[in-house]
């Protein structure tokens, strides 16, 4: 690492400038009316948040409560069934992104079924797609695409590069979500959450505005966070400074990203080959109307589930009974609640999807609970 990239790390970590933020938030928290609840919605959040023990930093009357922002948690079994099911077909490649091989469906998981034998890769770049199917002629290939807003963009290039080059053997399997039907999920629900951290790398694409009318309508200050530990000491104090003066305000933090409108051209992708799905199952909150995105009906012929639709399972799975991550992802429980937390389920044999990625609550509790 070279001088200067290191100097800057030091100075979003630097340790007198969190002692400094949180003797600042413990001071403004003084004049708090209630407890605050900050949701913080992104996965990449929370473990930052673990990693560096900040929830030790915040006075008693101010707690973390961790979110449904990550993608691989938030998937329901079925939707790992249909992947699974793709992948058993004849002359068959399965792609995905890291974490998802893992994450367990009704019975398996892909990276079960990788290790008997079924083609299934895990992606370092979603372009990589275009390279497979040009390399395998002969085979299917299709993507399971997930994620939220952030890598939405990334699948519409792939897509946007599939139809221009006319590849004729790749397919698409979207899970792609969007980040504000959940958090007003959370707000209808039975969480005590009062404030929301947003996601940084989301509002990057999106911008700041998709939140408004969420922190009017709840009365619920937001403030868009980067993703150093001082970006998020930072970000609670203006959360607290917001409720001080009773304002429901969308405020960006990380504005060496964010912007209020966003990434147009970025924006403009999604739009031109994506559409809002009427409904998508999250696991543990249930059905989200138009919290989901599919192929545009006009590129139907690169639609996976469309295609394959006969094959493919699509009765809702019950998680396991004993997994709690449907309460841990609205807010209501935390991982230490879970009865198999950290003895059953760790990450090398996780029970439930929030202990598989490094994003989910489970695991960075897992990894971090003791800084
Ligand atoms: S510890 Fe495992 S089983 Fe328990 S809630 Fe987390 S992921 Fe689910």
């Amino acid at each position: 690492m070279n001088l200067k990239l290191k100097d800057l790390f030091y100075e979003f970590r630097n340790p007198d400038t969190i002692k400094a933020l949180s003797a600042a938030i413990a001071d403004e928290a003084k004049q708090l009316e209630k407890p605050l609840y900050i949701m913080e919605v992104c996965g990449g959040h929370t473990h930052i948040i673990m990693k560096y023990g900040l929830p030790k930093l915040l006075p008693d009357n101010i707690r973390f409560v961790h979110g449904p922002g990550c993608p691989v948690c938030i998937m329901p079994k079925e939707r790992i069934d249909q992947a699974i099911a793709l992948a058993k077909m004849d002359n068959t490649i399965l792609l995905t992104l890291g974490d998802m091989i893992r994450v367990p469906g009704s019975k398996s998981s892909l990276a079960n079924e990788r290790a008997n034998g079924y083609d299934i890769r895990a992606l370092y770049s979603p372009l990589d797609a275009i390279k497979i199917a040009e390399e395998n002629p002969d085979k299917k290939v299709i993507f399971f695409a997930i994620g939220f807003e952030t890598t939405t963009p990334m699948t519409a290039v792939v897509i946007e590069q599939t139809v221009k080059k006319n590849v004729k053997n790749l397919y698409f399997h979207i899970n792609h979500v969007i980040v504000v039907p959940p958090m007003r999920a959370v707000m209808e629900g039975k969480s005590k959450i009062n404030a929301f951290i947003a996601p940084g790398h989301v509002s990057i694409i999106t911008g700041s505005k998709i939140f408004i009318s969420l922190a009017w309508k709840y009365k619920t200050p937001i403030v868009i966070s980067g993703f150093e530990p001082i970006d998020i000491m930072r970000s609670v104090l203006m959360i607290v400074d917001q409720k001080n003066k009773r304002q429901s305000d969308v405020e960006i933090q990380y504005s060496r990203a964010v912007a209020a409108e966003g990434n147009h051209r970025a924006q403009e992708l999604i739009n031109r080959y994506m559409q809002l799905r009427e409904n998508f199952r999250w696991r543990g909150i249930g059905n989200i109307p138009g919290s989901a995105l599919q192929i545009m009906d006009k590129y139907s012929y690169l639609d996976a589930e469309k295609l394959f639709a006969d094959i493919l399972p699509n009765k809702p799975a019950e998680d396991d009974k004993l997994c709690i991550c449907g309460e841990i992802l609205r807010g209501i429980k935390e991982p230490t609640d879970c009865k198999v937390f950290g003895n059953v389920c760790v990450p090398n044999t996780p029970m439930g999807s929030c202990m598989v990625s490094s994003e989910g609550a489970c695991n960075a509790y897992y990894r971090y609970r003791g800084v």
